[in-house]
């Protein structure tokens, strides 16, 4: 897969050989994995902008849930424990309002997952000629690792299932509603508007499937670009079945063709996508019980080749085109 805009930058500039003492696992996964010599931890940081990641209009307790929602998420798809985060916020002004909703939200699920603020930075943003600065939110998130264990990209196999947690395409069909693209039913956009603003990160199923997946990874950009990433660490390949793709009803009232392109290619559903071998089946589905988590079997693992090598398809046989997606700030 041809390296483009972000991930180019990642790799051109700030990608280099280890040293130090501390060294991760999981260079270039959702979390850096580090034996700190006193127990392993699972460390990721995203930087977040109103505007570009949040709709101006945006609710502000609905940001600060997000904001840390999404750094959980990152743990949940190392199968960490959250234990702390760090907050570093620049604001183009004071506004007390703002940031009493947006702390509330952010507390709010710091408070049900055990995961608290340690520290953190506040700075003015200032305006460039005239054009007001953003609020930007810097979230890193630290959690526990059992030793030796941790759940990264690489490690599928040929052969093995290809899981996926929850429904996906909700959030981003969601914000193709607001952007005014697509027409969705009052109470279809109700449900869809609750998945974009406030997702569930998958912690509890990240932690269960440390000893039954292969590989995993959260989808903040997409489907095909998450599992695509898994694909590339492990050097495989993938077929899915689209009719197996778990598509919630709200966003089965769209076309077809809108549901593929939401499922498939559209980011933010914040659920994990995992692979484990077919002996792992019965725990697996336990393991969706036990944390009441939909879990889906959506494919099969291909040896890799090179090129295209995530392949979805119809009953029919047909193949399922949409772009590869994900979300690139620097794409293009
Ligand atoms: P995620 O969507 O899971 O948060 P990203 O797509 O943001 O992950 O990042 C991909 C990988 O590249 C991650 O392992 C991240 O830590 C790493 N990365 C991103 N930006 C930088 C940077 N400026 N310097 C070093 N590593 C980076
Ligand atoms: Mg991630």
């Amino acid at each position: 897969m041809s390296r483009t805009g972000e991930f180019q930058i990642i790799d051109r500039f700030f990608t280099h050989d280890a040293f130090g003492e501390w060294q991760s696992q999981g260079v270039g996964d959702d979390c850096a994995i580090i034996d700190t010599g006193a127990g392993r931890i699972a460390v990721t940081t995203d930087m977040m902008a109103v505007g570009t990641h949040f709709l101006p209009t945006a609710r502000p307790e609905d940001i600060g849930w997000k904001a840390l929602a999404v750094n959980l998420s990152d743990l949940a798809a190392a199968g960490a424990s959250p234990r702390a985060f760090f907050l570093s916020i620049g604001l183009p002004e004071r506004d007390d309002a703002w940031l009493e909703g947006f702390s509330r939200g952010l507390m709010a699920l710091a408070a049900e997952t055990g995961c608290a603020l340690l520290g953190g930075d506040t700075t003015r943003t200032a305006d460039v000629n005239g054009t007001r600065a953003p609020v930007t939110i810097s979230i890193t998130a630290m959690g526990a690792l059992p030793a030796g264990k941790g759940l990264m990209r690489k490690g599928a196999r040929p052969g093995d299932d290809i899981w996926v947690s929850g429904t996906v395409g909700d959030a981003y069909a969601a914000l193709k509603h607001r952007w005014g693209h697509w027409q969705l039913m009052p109470d279809a956009a109700e449900a869809l508007f609750a998945r974009m603003d406030r997702p569930t990160p998958r912690l509890a199923l990240g932690s269960a499937l440390l000893d039954l997946a292969t590989a995993c990874s959260d989808i903040s950009d997409g489907l095909r670009a998450d599992l695509g990433h898994i694909l590339e660490r492990s050097g495989v390949g993938a077929d899915l079945r689209w009719e197996a793709v778990p598509i919630s009803p709200a966003l089965r009232s769209l076309s077809v063709k809108a549901q593929q392109e939401a499922a498939l290619s559209g980011g933010d559903d914040y659920e994990l996508v995992f692979t484990a071998p077919e002996s792992a089946r019965l725990r697996i589905e336990q393991a969706g019980l036990l944390t009441d988590t939909r879990l889906t079997r959506i494919g099969k693992v291909t040896e890799g080749i090179t090129g295209d090598n995530l392949t979805v398809r119809t009953e029919s046989g047909a193949v399922v085109s949409t772009a590869v997606g994900g979300f690139d700030h620097f794409a293009g």
